[in-house]
């Protein structure tokens, strides 16, 4: 049995919905769709969910909706009229948002996060719909009835361990299911949508709970390719790789997959296959245990930018037992979460997500680090691009790091900082942000001979 998940792009017109009944029907395997809300028809399109939260924002704000509620139901109506379905289709989805809109706003994040779900929930209803009207049994599934609980954390939800039991009587069920991604429900019966993007998560999370054979997540990318196609042109495209290497890609930029959807099928050995579905018959990437490294050291280089550091160094920072912890400890006082910490015998510096600063707080940590930790130097440094260079092949082949600082010093950018991962699977260099292009060229120049744009 297979789980498969279909993206916004993929469900963002009449025609995509067709795709996707056609891809469901070829394999009497996929017995289990998860859909997300209407995406993007074209690049300056914009997604229902966005639509959503607009809307939903106008309502905390006490102003009239009516335009955002209008461009929803106005995408919700067009794929229907495409699809021929019913009116009852479209006015059910209707008063359905009329309802959350109307609904309890004492509590803002909570009252987000039910017009943000009502994007997938409503779609999977539409193309429970439109697969009824092919003459198919097909159920829509409520993720309440069904038992996908998750933690009471607006906006960033996270499964809960006893969701699993419950939803593995799914398999019971007959027909094909289609069930509504990015959202669950508390203990307590109100809804909470995963982190942006998150319908991959649900998708990953019922692959575990059914005991799936194989997770498929269609996109609308044949492959995942080894680096951003915006920055180099035609990358090599990856056909395997390890759930490690994609959780370091996704978590450094590389969008094809959610960076927390892994987790569910990696606990239950399940391979995730990404796929097209404008083209389905391409093979696309899977994500396995274990791979055959014919590739060389380096399967994919991903970079992200708007980061800063705190570099800190004092003298004999080596004995002091106990610095790191009282650093991080300041940090965890602000709520802050950061991302590494390369350091020296005397310094240490931690990397952390920029936009979690503004100007006062940034004084405000410098001075408490000087005083309370006593240290020689704090320097606070922006605008900074982490680059990964991802392979489990890296472990056995020698001087993939001279490799990569050559190509690196070549292209004339400079390293700020390195960090190895304990894993061996990843190398990381932060560079300035103005040279994080070239140096992404650069690197995919010497591990893949490529041609820059
Ligand atoms: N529709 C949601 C978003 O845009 C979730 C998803 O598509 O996975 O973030």
């Amino acid at each position: 049995m297979k789980v498969v998940k279909f993206g916004g792009s993929s469900l963002a017109s009449g025609k995509q919905v067709e795709k996707v009944f056609q891809i469901v029907m070829s394999d009497p395997e996929r017995k289990v769709v998860v859909v997300s809300a209407p995406g993007k028809r074209f690049s300056e399109d914009q997604k229902v969910t966005d639509l959503l939260i607009e809307c939903a924002d106008l309502c905390l704000q006490d102003r009239d909706p009516q335009e955002k509620v209008e461009a929803v139901m106005k995408r919700y109506s067009s794929i229907a009229l495409e699809l021929g379905l019913p009116d009852k289709v479209v006015s059910e989805i209707y008063h359905d948002l009329q309802e959350r809109i109307n609904g309890d706003k004492s509590k803002p994040d909570r009252f987000i996060d039910r017009l943000k779900a009502s994007g997938e929930d409503n779609n999977a209803k539409l193309v429970a719909a439109y697969f009824q009207t092919q003459g198919v049994e097909a159920h829509y599934v409520d993720p309440k009835e069904a038992g996908l609980l998750v933690s009471n954390e607006p906006g960033n939800a996270q499964v809960l361990p006893e969701a699993y039991e419950q939803l593995y009587l799914l398999n019971n069920r007959s027909g094909i299911l289609i069930f509504p991604g990015f959202f669950g429900y508390s203990k307590e019966g109100d809804v909470y949508t995963f982190s942006r993007s998150g319908s991959d998560i649900t998708g990953s999370i019922l692959a575990n709970a059914l005991k799936a054979d194989l997770y498929e997540n269609f996109t609308d990318v044949d492959a995942v390719y080894s680096v951003n196609p915006y920055i180099v042109q035609k990358p090599k495209e990856i056909k395997e790789l390890t759930y490690r290497e994609m959780r370091e890609l996704s978590y450094a930029g590389f969008t094809v997959l959610h960076d927390e959807a892994l987790v569910p099928a990696f606990r239950a050995g399940i391979p995730v296959q990404i796929k097209n579905t404008n083209n389905p018959s391409a093979p696309g990437t899977k994500i396995v245990y274990q791979r055959d490294n014919t590739n060389g050291p380096v399967i994919g280089i991903a970079s992200d930018n708007g980061f800063c550091s705190i570099y800190v160094s004092k003298y004999l920072m080596n004995r002091e037992i106990g610095f790191g912890r009282k650093l991080l400890g300041i940090l965890e006082e602000y709520g802050m979460s950061y991302e590494h910490t390369p350091s020296g015998i005397d310094d240490v510096s931690v990397i952390l997500r920029e936009n979690q600063f503004d100007l006062e707080l940034e004084n405000e940590i410098k001075w408490r680090i000087e005083t309370e930790l006593h240290a020689d130097e704090v320097r606070i440094e922006h605008s900074l691009a982490l680059i990964m260079v991802v392979g489990e092949g890296m472990r056995q082949n020698v001087g993939t790091m001279a490799r990569a600082a050559k190509a690196l010093g070549k292209a004339k950018v400079n390293i700020e900082m390195i960090n190895q991962g304990s894993s061996e699977v990843s190398m990381m260099f932060g560079v300035k942000e103005v040279d994080e292009k070239r140096a992404v060229q650069a690197l995919y120049e010497e591990f893949f001979a490529a041609v820059p744009v």
